[in-house]
């Protein structure tokens, strides 16, 4: 027999006009996220059927594959068979043998409303059976040690219990951000957070070489590959800010390099963003966390560009990034210590309250737009 996915997607079939865009959309991540397994896709009211072929070995790949995909609330291995009360009642009796529970619980749901038998009923007459059928089990309604679910659909599916999906919109559906990504630990978690909103993102990451090595830079493509498991790919722009920062410490006072540094990010990323058509710009601060997520700090920097900023971390402690960066495989990535171009060139006191007028006087000695576009046009494109 085949090997079956029952696929659920709750939030998507709310929106409206829109289903089948979201749906097509779903279908198509699911279709990328199983590159290289063989399958096929049935779209069956209001769910979708993953089908693999018999005896496949990459069933559970493929499961833990499909727990990444965006738009996705939960699944479930089902057993699929014909539309006959008599073999529905036969399979789930097997099922019972096959578990021995102590307790058990029919539940069914008919979408297909043809189907001459209403829910009730399918779960009164498959429960007599099984109660007939075998001994030492009960009927528990409250907590039942199995719960046998039968759906009435495109054929009769029959599972046992089901796993939790990212849950989110399919990616793609949100438009496009660009994720300013550091090897924190805190903005692949802000990527992961947008991207759940359906946001598709190309990621940007500054280094100093030579003063950050390649090992620093290698570790930043392995986040940004985690984060294109979730989204079926990612572009990682890499910027040198190597000039800039020499620039800004020859010129500008150490104190402001922090500010300084992070209004030239700010502007690159722009400039990415309207070439790539992202509409927003997502960063990993949380409000308060060092000297530069002030509100003071990221008032200034905010000034520095149009387009809107995320910052989908800003309410959250550090523990609950952790926990979250731990989910999403992020963590033991993020930990490795190798250094950042900001810490780098960390000044002993940076400004914590860095007031506006004294940074655009500070900037009026900087070149800022020849040292942006060289920046931007020098930067290394890799496709992951
Ligand atoms: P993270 O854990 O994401 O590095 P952080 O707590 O270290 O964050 P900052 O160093 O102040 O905080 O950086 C704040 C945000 O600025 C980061 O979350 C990221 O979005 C962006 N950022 C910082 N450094 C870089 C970098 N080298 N390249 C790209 N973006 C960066
Ligand atoms: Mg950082």
């Amino acid at each position: 027999m085949e090997e079956l996915i029952l696929v659920r997607y709750g939030e998507v079939a709310l929106k409206g006009g829109n289903r089948s865009f979201f749906i097509n959309r779903l279908v198509r991540n699911i279709s990328n996220a199983l590159n290289g397994i063989e399958h096929r896709i049935i779209k069956d009211r209001g769910r979708i059927l993953v089908v693999l072929p018999e005896g496949s070995l990459k069933l559970a790949e493929a499961v833990n594959r499909l727990k990444k995909v965006f738009g996705i609330v939960s699944f479930s291995r089902v057993v699929k068979v014909e539309k006959d009360l008599h073999v529905i009642k036969q399979k789930a009796l097997e099922m019972v043998e096959k578990q021995q529970p102590d307790t058990f619980k029919v539940e069914s749901r008919r979408a297909d409303k043809a189907f001459p038998i209403k829910s009730p009923e399918i779960c009164r007459q498959v429960g007599a059976y099984i109660l007939e059928n075998s001994e030492n089990i009960r009927v528990d309604v409250h907590q039942p040690e199995l719960l046998i679910n039968i759906e009435i659909r495109e054929g009769a599916y029959i599972f046992a219990g089901q796993e939790k999906g990212s849950g989110g919109l399919p990616t793609g559906t949100g438009g496009r951000g660009l994720l300013l990504l550091s090897g924190g630990i805190d903005s692949p978690v802000a990527g992961w957070m947008v991207a759940k909103r359906g946001v598709e993102l190309e990621a940007v990451h500054f280094h100093s070489f030579p003063f950050t090595s390649e090992r620093a830079k290698q570790k930043v493509i392995d986040i940004a590959e985690v984060l294109a498991g979730y989204i079926g790919g990612i572009r990682l722009h890499m910027v040198s800010l190597t000039d800039i920062q020499g620039s800004i410490n020859r010129h500008c006072p150490a104190e402001q390099s922090t500010i300084l540094t992070r209004r030239f990010m700010m502007r690159i990323a722009e400039r990415i963003a309207e070439e790539t058509k992202a509409l927003a710009l997502v960063t990993g601060e949380s409000l308060g966390q060092v000297a530069s997520q002030t509100l003071e700090s990221i008032y200034v920097t905010d000034t520095s560009v149009g387009l809107p900023v995320f910052r989908p971390l800003l309410g959250m402690d550090k523990v609950e990034i952790i926990d979250r960066a731990r989910e999403i495989d992020t963590y033991e990535l993020s930990i490795q210590p190798y250094e950042d171009c900001c810490t780098l060139f960390l000044p002993e006191h940076p400004e914590t309250r860095p007031k506006l007028e004294k940074i655009l006087q500070s900037e009026s000695h900087l070149e800022v737009e020849p040292l942006i576009r060289q920046a931007v046009e020098t930067r290394e494109i890799l496709s992951l």
